[in-house]
């Protein structure tokens, strides 16, 4: 394998601010297993969640957003997410996302949207590798 332009590692700490929760329409993919977590943990059927929550970003089943694009679980008030435990691995492996790690450039792009990139614990090549290998949706 080619040497990875991230091969020294790079910083991240979610300051948790919330940014990567609102603002511009985008998608926040949801594996059927996840789906399913949800649901229960609603106590909604899994046709009444999808109803409810559930969209079609990209051809891929997304969580809906608010009209503001907030994420409809972000609690915008207190800048929480309202099934934090519970999230789609997409939120949890924030920022080490395939397309953001696909070239030094989209990082940086995606460090002018987020104050947490560039700064506080150091992720090495390896446990980035091990994030990206969890992610449900992209290859590398
Ligand atoms: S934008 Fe970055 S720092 Fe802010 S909540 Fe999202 S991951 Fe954390």
């Amino acid at each position: 394998m080619d040497e990875l332009w991230f091969a020294d590692g790079l910083d991240f700490t979610c300051l948790e601010c919330g940014r990567c929760c609102r603002g511009e329409p985008g998608a926040i993919w949801v594996t059927p297993e996840e789906m399913q977590r949800l649901a229960r943990h609603m106590e909604l059927t899994e046709e009444e969640f999808s109803r409810r929550f559930m969209t079609k970003r990209w051809g891929r089943p997304s969580l809906v957003e608010r009209k503001n694009g907030d994420c409809i679980f972000l609690d915008a008030e207190k800048c929480r997410c309202l099934v934090y435990g519970l999230r789609p691995a997409q939120c949890s492996l924030f920022p080490f996302w395939p397309s953001l790690l696909r070239s030094r450039e989209s990082w940086e792009e995606a460090r002018e949207r987020c104050p947490g990139m560039g700064q506080g614990r150091h992720f090495s090549q390896e446990e980035i590798l091990a994030m990206l290998a969890k992610s449900p949706f992209f290859e590398l």
